[in-house]
């Protein structure tokens, strides 16, 4: 347990934001030099620690704050520190010192165990913020859980990040001690096991927000290998190692006598940067073992063959475009809410032409729900009540919109910012930017800032592994003789031509309007796909538009009317192609050759 100072027995030295360094209250009588500065001050996020002794301080009152939304346990852990020959003799089992579980504030108390219904001995692990007990988690000796109700989830062991530049995250509390015998003291544990959830990482999030460096250690198992990538996704893969322990978890190999070198050997994400084949080699193996990479596409029977000619990747930036009121925001939304379900995935949307807010989650929930919002529509009743409350809960953590304070127009850097805050604390998968001009372009040469943000995007899907879609508007286009506008292309897309070059995806949604003779109809076309596995430049997709609640069709599949929160739907696979196919980009001549045979209007418009 490290010793805890009160914020005010700090002298800050006249500072009042920023960073500082200053002398320690715990320990600076001990000090030979009883001028050095050993405590490091932040201020402005009021954390303190000392590189000397190692105390730590907080400067919120954490009780008070905590008391309003959470319950904390009784205040008395102190009371219960000595531990029973037994138990020592277990951790001894599992090599883990007495030293080590009074550091840790480890306990011995009789408690009741509701799964065994009666109180047992349990040894407690005390979970601490600053120097209050917000949580106490009860492991009886046969392995039996239990924990204080309604209290705040937050990393336990979070003490221990403050002031540092690298943390370890492991999957329980045994591992966290496993590390404190191989002399890793900046580590933390999920507080419950492999399950990811937003809250302790909101409430962890000022203690952790500054490390450079994190270092996963958790279980070698699936559900671990789940956490793993879950973590580094929402910390970014860049700043994200990770350990792969040879047992089962870091207790294994503490107990095996291997953890002094597995801890250690600190393996990358492949991120970008210069790799070594053995740093890629899980990856080569999947190609080998499981086919080419994943793409990612709706599998509702809805969307007909759309997945034959069209697909993405995580980490790829995809531009739709589509002349006003065509619908490229309307279909765009419908295929983002149907990959949420398909893969449980959570969408984070920017969408100031859509606003106020309210409204347009009303349009989101036809999509969901299936019904209108508004009336009944032929057969169809009006959504329920009990309909939107069913959105609400299906949609509560896998939905996020985005709003730009004040009226003003956001720039890049506001909105990378913000998606970098929501890739943390909620782990989003997908962003929507719908549309690329309601952002505000830098000042200067147009064309060069274009390219600077569409860099920028890219980079970011890349380096988070997430998907952006870009809604783009096309340069106002031509009429032919017949009063039909051309099909709008990358090209197109007003303002520059890097939208098809830097772009890796990018579709059009193209609506002829009913005729005498002809019914109304809505084209996908592929635009661009980055890799040739991935769909079929210039292939497109007819579908029909369902006025009931604003989802898209094809003909054969029939009305979509059914709930996406309950419906299951048929998944298709995709067959395995050879690597040299999968891996030759969309050639940029074939693409031109559709375009001049598809397309009158050939030039590129600025
Ligand atoms: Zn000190």
């Amino acid at each position: 347990m490290k010793n805890f100072i009160e914020w005010l027995d700090i002298d800050l030295r006249g500072k009042t934001s920023g960073q500082t360094k200053t002398k320690c209250p715990h320990c600076v009588h001990t000090s030979k030099d009883k001028s050095s500065r050993d405590l490091s001050v932040n201020i402005s996020k009021g954390l303190a620690n000392c590189h000397r002794c190692e105390s730590v301080s907080v400067r919120d009152n954490i009780q008070a704050e905590t008391k309003k939304e959470y319950k904390l346990p009784v205040q008395e852990w102190r009371n219960y520190t000595k531990l029973s020959d037994k138990l020592v003799k277990y951790l001894e089992s599992r090599k883990i010192s007495q030293a080590t579980a009074i550091e840790l504030g480890w306990t011995e108390e009789l408690y009741w165990q509701p799964s065994k219904n009666k109180k047992v001995t349990n040894l407690v692990f005390n979970t601490f913020e600053g120097d209050v007990l917000v949580n106490k988690k009860y492991r009886s000796a046969d392995k039996k859980f239990t924990q204080s109700a309604g209290t705040k989830s937050i990393f336990y062991n979070i003490n221990s990040a403050i002031g540092q530049k690298e943390l370890y995250i492991v999957e329980g509390e045994m591992d966290v001690a496993s590390l404190y015998e191989v002399g890793i003291k900046n580590v933390v544990s999920v507080p419950n096991g492999a399950n990811d959830n937003d809250d302790f990482w909101i409430n962890s999030e000022k203690y952790i927000k500054d490390i450079e460096q994190f270092v996963i250690a958790v279980d070698n198992d699936e559900k671990g290998n789940e956490l793993k990538n879950a973590i580094a996704h929402r910390l970014g893969r860049h700043r994200c190692t990770f350990i792969e322990f040879e047992g089962k978890d870091a207790n294994d190999d503490l107990k095996s006598l291997k953890l002094d070198k597995t801890a250690f050997n600190k393996k990358r994400f492949p991120v970008s940067g210069t790799f070594r084949i053995s740093d890629l080699y899980d990856g080569v193996l999947d190609l080998y073992d499981n086919g080419l990479p994943k793409t990612i596409y709706p599998k509702s029977k809805y969307f007909g063959n759309l997945k034959d000619i069209y697909s993405e990747m995580l980490g790829q930036l995809v531009v739709a475009t589509g002349m006003p009121s065509h619908g490229k925001s309307t279909f765009t939304d419908w295929k983002v809410l149907n990959l949420i379900k398909d893969y449980n995935f959570k969408a984070s949307w920017f969408s100031p032409e859509h606003s106020p807010m309210s409204l347009y989650h009303s349009s989101l929930a036809e999509k969901v729900i299936g019904k209108n919002f508004w009336k009944q529509k032929g057969n169809v009743e009006r959504m329920t009540k009990d309909d939107l409350d069913k959105y609400h809960e299906w949609a509560n953590d896998k939905i996020y919109l985005t709003d730009c304070d004040g009226g003003q127009l956001p720039t890049w850097d506001w909105l990378l910012d913000k998606f970098k805050e929501q890739m943390y604390s909620f782990g989003i998968n997908i962003f929507v930017i719908d549309a690329f001009n309601k952002v505000l372009l830098p000042k200067g040469n147009k064309l060069e800032q274009i390219n600077i943000v569409l860099t920028k995007l890219t980079h970011f899907a890349q380096a988070n592994n997430v998907l952006i879609y870009l809604v783009a508007h096309p340069t106002k286009m031509k009429k032919s003789d017949d009063g039909i506008y051309d099909v709008p292309t990358l090209y197109d897309v007003s303002g520059s031509a890097d939208f098809r070059n830097q772009t890796h995806c990018g579709y059009t949604i193209y609506r002829t309007f009913a005729t005498d003779t002809t019914e109304d109809c809505t084209s996908f076309y592929n635009m661009k796909t980055k890799f040739s596995f991935q769909g079929e430049i210039g292939a497109k997709v007819d579908f029909k538009y369902c006025d009931i609640n604003g989802r898209y069709y094809t003909e054969e599949s029939g009305l979509p009317i059914h709930s996406l929160i309950y419906d299951k739907e048929p998944e298709f696979k995709l067959p395995l192609g050879t690597t040299a196919e999968a891996f030759k980009q969309q050639q940029d001549d074939e693409f031109d050759q559709w375009h001049k045979e598809n397309i009158e209007n050939d030039e590129i418009p600025f």
